[in-house]
């Protein structure tokens, strides 16, 4: 039984027994997993501690052969995300990216992409205090990096160029449509230049983005399509992501 170390994000953890907790985490070097971690639930563990969700930990995990559960015998916080998550949006914002990590990537495949693409986007919501942009960042690298993303600035239909027109997001659509490839159903119309300002923002780093401009207009738009796209390749609703549009 060979045991690992590996760097890990706790997405979440549930009651498993007197002392004991399922942690589901996101793993740099072993992917996304869900291990027993065994006496966690004792007071004063300082092991039960590093187990917040959204910690930063170094995790020591056993591989059982036949076994889907793994078991996690110790984990070290290397940095903590509880006291940002004080703040309601906050907190809304990290369990929404918890639940898209629980539905959309793959157990046991390693993505070091995704990973840092985790850390920089929950120290962007702890550091900023802003909500919209990490979570724009954190949609549109979620979805390109597994495949999901259309080109932004065709129309998904007819691949025509949407130019200055922009494009317009219909319910249930895989990408933005043209004027006449929408043919009259509703839809949210996203601009040309909130698509160049979305494509430009994410090409930089997050902290710089943050860092070097005013939150531009019409994120907002832009992250609610792309949070629909998510949803639509999860194949289900996201709890999350209806509580946050309730508390905004
Ligand atoms: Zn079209």
């Amino acid at each position: 039984m060979p045991l690992r170390e590996t760097e890990a994000i706790v997405l979440r953890t549930y009651r498993l027994a007197e002392a004991d907790k399922i942690a589901s985490l996101f793993t740099r070097q072993m992917g996304r997993l869900r291990a027993v971690a065994a006496g966690a639930r004792r007071t004063k563990s300082r092991y039960g501690a590093a187990l917040e969700p959204l910690s930063h930990v170094r995790a020591f995990i056993f591989e059982r052969e036949h076994r889907d559960l793994l078991r996690m015998n110790s984990a070290e916080l290397i940095e903590s995300f509880f006291d940002m998550q004080k703040d309601y949006r906050i907190q809304l914002a990290a369990q929404f990216i918890a639940e898209v990590a629980e539905r959309m990537i793959p157990e046991r495949e390693v993505n070091e992409r995704l990973f840092r693409l985790f850390l920089a986007v929950l120290r962007s919501l702890k550091h900023s205090g802003e909500v919209t942009r990490p979570l724009v960042y954190f949609d549109y690298w979620l979805l390109r990096l597994a495949g999901f993303l259309p080109d932004l600035e065709r129309c998904q239909s007819c691949a025509r160029a949407l130019g200055e027109q922009g494009g317009y997001y219909v319910p249930g659509s895989e990408g933005l449509l043209c004027d006449s490839c929408r043919a009259g159903a509703t839809g949210q119309r996203i601009s040309s230049q909130v698509i160049a300002t979305v494509r430009a923002g994410c090409q930089r780093p997050l902290e710089r983005w943050i860092s070097e401009e005013k939150s531009p207009l019409g994120c907002r738009e832009a992250r609610r399509f792309l949070e629909d796209l998510i949803e639509l390749h999860a194949e289900r609703k996201l709890v999350t992501r209806a509580m946050m549009e309730e508390a905004v």
